[in-house]
């Protein structure tokens, strides 16, 4: 392993963002002095250096300083930030873990090094299974447990249901599109540019696709690209295309809430309403916002599905995988610009 005292960068965070992408004004990298040595271990606890970060919109939402909307308890001013990491065991204090062993951690330091207490480790990833460490944060990490909730558990699609997939190029979105086709679905995506439109269609199964940027309708697109109406349809993006939804749902149609990134970077009252819910009404739409931490309970179930598909090479990710600790922040705000394809992830460690 390195020295016993190793320097160690981390993001933390300088000042709550209520509005807008966040900026280096909000989160900060420094330089801390981690002490690895057994004794300043505690027992239960191991040290790790992060190789895997996974950067997720849900990061954003714990920025603003008032859990409103996903309801997650804030980073605190001046502490470290967290997110789901792969990590490597260095040093531990728990006898379940070795030197070497590599993990995934839900809520690991956005730092190099840390010390973690060992009931924070969601499980051992086994470097020999031919599955790449960074699909454990992607289509078997946060995104793929969230498609996979969203589409299985709540979604109920049917052979020949009619799916619509918002934000379908990003992490949630290329995972529940290619989840839906196995399921005999009828799938399309909107996404915003040309050539995600081309990518989700290529790569990831999609029937069809349009890129809402060019429509300045959608309630318009929808007709179009649903002249039979929609059965299931996975919210990503909230807010005008939400709206349109509710103008084509069919009886019964199941609309899982998954996210809502069109909204995350307003305050509530600046966000935008959603006029025609009395649509819900007559069509008996069941519509379910979820969290994936009531659904911990179901990962084992997940991640034995998902690592069936990616072995038979039924599913397929596309990571975007940005070089450095360093590159945390704008990793962060590609999410609200667009300018990531795929899943975004850091690699911290070679
Ligand atoms: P992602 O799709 O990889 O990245 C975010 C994408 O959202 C961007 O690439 C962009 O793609 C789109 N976007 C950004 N701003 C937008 C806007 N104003 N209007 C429409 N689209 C916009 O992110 P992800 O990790 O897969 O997350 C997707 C959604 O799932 C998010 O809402 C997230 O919060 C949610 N989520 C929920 C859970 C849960 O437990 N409920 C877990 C994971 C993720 P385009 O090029 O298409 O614009």
């Amino acid at each position: 392993m390195e020295g016993v005292v190793v320097e160690s960068r981390e993001w933390f965070l300088a000042a709550y963002s209520t509005d807008g992408v966040p900026t280096s004004e909000h989160l900060k990298l420094r330089t801390v002095t981690l002490t690895l040595a057994s004794d300043s271990i505690p027992d239960g606890h191991v040290a790790a250096e992060t190789l895997f970060i996974s950067v997720d919109p849900y990061i954003r939402t714990k920025l603003t300083g008032t859990p409103d909307g996903l309801n997650l308890p804030q980073y605190h001013i001046n502490q470290v930030i967290t997110s789901f990491s792969v990590s490597r065991v260095i040093r531990s204090k728990d006898s379940k873990y070795v030197e070497g062993d590599l993990v995934l951690v839900p809520s690991a330091p956005v730092a190099e090094y840390s010390i973690i207490p060992s009931s924070g480790i969601l499980r051992k990833i086994d470097g020999e299974s031919g599955i790449s460490l960074p699909d454990y944060l992607s289509s078997l990490g946060v995104p793929g447990f969230a498609a996979w909730v969203g589409i299985e558990l709540l979604g109920e699609p049917k052979v020949g249901s009619n799916v619509f997939i918002s934000a379908a190029s990003g992490a949630v979105g290329m995972v529940a599109g290619q989840l839906a086709k196995i399921k005999g679905c009828k799938v399309i995506g909107s996404t915003g540019s040309d050539e995600k439109v081309k990518l989700i269609k290529g790569e990831f199964g999609y029937d069809d696709g349009f890129n809402y940027n060019k429509e300045s309708d959608f309630d318009a697109a929808l007709s179009r690209y649903f002249p039979d109406g929609i059965d299931v349809y996975l919210d990503n993006v909230g807010g005008e295309m939400l709206e349109a939804v509710l103008n084509h749902v069919n009886k019964y149609a199941r609309i899982p809430l998954c996210g809502m990134i069109s909204q995350y970077n307003k305050v509530w009252t600046e966000r935008e309403g959603v006029r025609n819910l009395l649509n819900m009404i007559g069509k008996e739409v069941r519509m379910e916002g979820f969290m994936l931490a009531t659904y911990w309970h179901r990962f084992g179930d997940f991640a034995q599905d998902m690592e069936g598909y990616i072995k038979e090479g039924k599913v397929k990710s596309k990571n975007k995988i940005n070089i450095g600790i360093e590159s945390f922040l704008d990793s962060l705000s590609s999410l609200f610009t667009s300018s990531n394809i795929g899943k975004v992830i850091v690699q911290v460690k070679a």
